[in-house]
């Protein structure tokens, strides 16, 4: 009767034959060869070394790696010879590293909860069909001229018409800015409040610092986005332990801060006062004197854009 190890055992002749096979591939043939490894070794591999012999065909054809024909998008599976064995791995194609090496400044820009266009949004694509963005642009031009020498930059208050393009300009600065370096953080308001106050309650009982860390961290980011600022349900909470503290910080250390909002200033205004605890127009008023101090106004009315 025969062994389990001799029923799974591949008899030598055969790996030779499926090896000399596919050497019938003059290509093929050469690429093995090339590879500089003993025959009796490559001919353990063969249906590997097929598969890495045709994604290597298909990078030396390729022109655009957004056509890439190998399994896994721009990476080539690729032989490895050492101590006498072959082991394969997936290798980044050099279209691929160059890819990565372009947008490794989209590092430096965080996004909370934001809509993932914004990660490539760009001047270059804005619409050039409306004058009411040339204001904005022309400041954040003058923006990224002087970040350096000024001692405090200003943010914007970018306020107007839902979908007019606001939040969509603000990404344009900040991934222009990432491009020389200067990290950001973005971050939908409303949302990132809900998200904190969910952190918070759990840090109550148990050793959860997320909470702090978060504010920590978009308090002393140096170019912050506070998007749709307005649209959040205001609680005592939001508008006096976070949104203070954040903006008090980015005051006295000069830090650009941006704002997009539906709402003017004084609409604003209106709407930090009332919480559910009541109506405190002295501390919404505190809140409103910080955000002028970290900002210039700017005004986008425009048709919506979103489709
Ligand atoms: P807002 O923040 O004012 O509500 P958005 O910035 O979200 O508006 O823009 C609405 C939609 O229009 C988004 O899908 C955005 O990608 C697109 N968009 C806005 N402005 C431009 C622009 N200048 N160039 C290209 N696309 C834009
Ligand atoms: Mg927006």
């Amino acid at each position: 009767m025969k062994k389990i190890t001799d029923i799974y055992k591949v008899d030598e002749n055969s790996l030779i034959h499926a090896f000399q096979d596919a050497c019938s591939d003059k290509e093929f043939k050469d690429y093995v060869y090339n590879l500089n490894i003993k025959e009796d070794i490559l001919m353990k591999y063969t249906s590997s070394l097929e598969e890495a012999y045709n994604e290597c065909k298909n990078c030396k054809k390729c022109k655009n790696i957004d056509n890439c024909l190998n399994k896994i998008r721009g990476y080539a599976y690729t032989p490895i010879f050492e101590n006498n064995i072959i082991t394969f791995s997936y290798d980044a194609c050099d279209k691929l590293k160059k890819e990565l090496k372009q947008n490794s400044y989209k590092d430096n820009v965080d996004l909370y909860e934001m809509p993932k266009e914004m990660a490539s949004a760009s001047f270059k694509e804005v619409y050039k069909d409306d004058k009411s963005r040339i204001p904005i642009i022309k400041y954040f031009k003058e923006f990224m001229d002087h970040y350096n020498d000024l001692e405090k930059p200003k943010g914007v208050y970018l306020t107007g018409s839902f979908g007019s393009g606001k939040t969509y300009l603000i990404s344009c600065l900040f991934n222009e800015m990432a491009k020389k370096g200067i990290k950001s953080a973005a971050v939908y308001y409303p949302e990132f409040l809900v998200n904190l106050k969910g952190s918070f309650s759990r840090a109550k009982d148990s050793e959860d610092r997320s909470f702090e860390e978060k504010r920590e961290y978009i308090k002393r980011i140096p170019l912050l986005l506070l998007d749709d600022i307005g649209a959040e349900n205001t609680s005592n909470w939001s508008r006096d332990e976070v949104l203070g503290p954040i903006l008090q910080y980015r005051m006295e250390n000069h830090l650009p801060t941006f704002f997009t909002s539906n709402l003017t200033l004084d609409e604003l205004e209106k709407s930090l006062s009332i919480t559910s605890s009541g109506v405190d127009k002295v501390k919404a008023r505190r809140i409103i004197e910080r955000i002028k101090q970290l900002t210039v106004t700017l005004d986008l009315i425009s048709k919506n854009r979103r489709s």
